[in-house]
């Protein structure tokens, strides 16, 4: 089966609300941290936290009859299997490892809704025409390596990169120890590698998240359908004016740096939000030469960073910090520069895969809004390799990676429902007319 079918009247299937809410609390409470010590959730990777949670999904998997695997690269998963030995497998995903003081759901909605959906599709025993998969991603926050599970899934994870990963776990000896016993190939570069998966074995790929925005939650819509992950560019914005004397240079003759910096800083959040109000632009540190009280700055370095859901909007972001830049020391006298230090491209996700979560939150009379997802996420891996989409559904008052994260239980019951309902359309043959 290639691309994406369409089924306009798949059979209604419902998911147990009360037990898919029953298994977030049940892993939301795995790693709290008390109040007294900052708050929140914390299994990041390879804790024994985050293996406790793991180990909550294999349990539950294996009750349900669903086939529980580890691959080389530490994903953990279950299975439906599909009709046939090579029929190709839909995977739902998102990841059960939190930042430090994270929330109770950011990830493992993705991963409980994902089971809920394997095991209503096991218990109603519908034929499927190629099989699904719940894969929670290792290390999706980044402690030792950026999407590090998804990326070494969809084959886009280097020999230096997994290197790379080793050597920064490698600073916590006993997680490092606690996941080599646990995953075949005890995490050698050459068996992490291993863990790709062909695309041709794959027939797309569903993640639901929350939004850790406030999008949703303003405009009063319980679903989001992600139209692209924004990539993303990042500078070092040099201004050079003249270092001088602070108590014997009058002010009109001074080339100050630092104002130059300033006014940049003051002028971009305005500016980006008449330009292009579906991007983001943000001066998050600054570096200024002497730095000391009685000398006129010489030299400001600002690190900037600029996200947009479109090559288009990424270039005109950075064409508008370019010209505020040059404006900026210009007004001083000074002179200025812009060094690229990173950049990755925005991630669209796949039409077809957009009109078949548009058709299922229809179906149930759910309202929902396209928007762009500012954070990363797995999805953005698995979109170079199958056709993928996500749906969101709303953090109160955007918040997120932080202990007061939260999403209303009947906004995360529906945000699965809808879920459950595309994979069915996706993976149920249609009815002989
Ligand atoms: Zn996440």
């Amino acid at each position: 089966m290639n691309g994406v079918p369409r089924n306009e009247a798949p059979p209604a299937l419902e998911i147990q609300a009360e037990r898919f809410l029953a298994d977030l609390e049940a892993v939301a409470a795995i790693g709290r941290l008390p109040d007294a010590a900052g708050g929140g959730r914390e299994r990041r990777p390879f804790s024994s936290a985050h293996w406790a949670a793991r180990e909550f999904l294999m349990d539950g998997a294996r009750r349900a009859g669903l086939e529980v695997q580890i691959d080389p690269a530490g994903n953990v998963s279950a299975r439906l299997p599909g009709p046939t030995a090579d029929a190709p497998t839909l995977l739902l995903g998102s990841h059960l490892d939190t930042v430090p003081h994270g929330g109770p759901y950011d990830g493992a909605l993705g991963v409980l809704a994902g089971l809920e959906v394997l095991r209503v599709l096991a218990e109603s025993g519908i034929p499927r025409r190629c099989g699904v998969e719940v894969v929670d991603f290792t290390d999706e926050e980044g402690r030792f390596g950026d999407l590090f599970g998804s990326r070494a899934l969809s084959g886009q994870l280097t020999r230096e990169q997994a290197v790379a990963f080793l050597e920064r776990a490698g600073a916590y000896p006993e997680d490092l120890a606690r996941a080599r016993e646990r995953i075949p190939g005890g995490l050698s570069p050459e068996a992490v590698l291993q863990a790709r998966r062909p695309p041709e074995s794959l027939a797309g790929y569903l993640e639901l998240h929350i939004e850790q925005g406030p999008r949703l939650e303003r405009a009063g819509v319980s679903i989001g359908i992600v139209t692209a992950i924004f990539g993303r560019r990042s500078w070092l914005a040099t201004f050079r004016g003249r270092r001088d004397h602070a108590g014997t240079t009058p002010m009109e003759v001074r080339s100050d740096a630092l104002v130059a910096a300033a006014e940049l800083i003051r002028e971009l959040p305005q500016w980006v939000s008449e330009a292009v109000p579906q991007g983001v632009a943000t001066c998050g540190n600054i570096q200024v030469d002497p730095g000391v009280y009685n000398v006129v700055p010489g030299r400001a370095v600002v690190w900037i960073e600029a996200r947009a859901a479109t090559l288009e909007e990424l270039d005109r972001l950075e064409q508008g910090i370019r010209e505020r830049a040059a404006k900026a020391a210009g007004a001083v006298g000074g002179q200025w520069a812009l060094r690229s230090t990173a950049r990755s491209e925005p991630t669209p996700m796949d039409p077809a895969v957009r009109a078949l979560l548009h058709r299922a939150a229809a179906r149930r009379g759910v309202p929902c809004l396209d928007l762009p997802s500012g954070a990363g996420h797995d999805a953005q891996m698995l979109a170079r390799i199958t056709p993928t989409g996500m749906l969101f559904v709303p953090s109160v008052e955007g918040r997120s990676h932080c202990p007061q994260e939260f999403t209303r239980p009947e906004d995360r019951v529906i945000g699965a429902q809808v879920l459950l309902d595309a994979v069915v359309e996706w993976v149920v043959e249609p009815r002989a007319a």
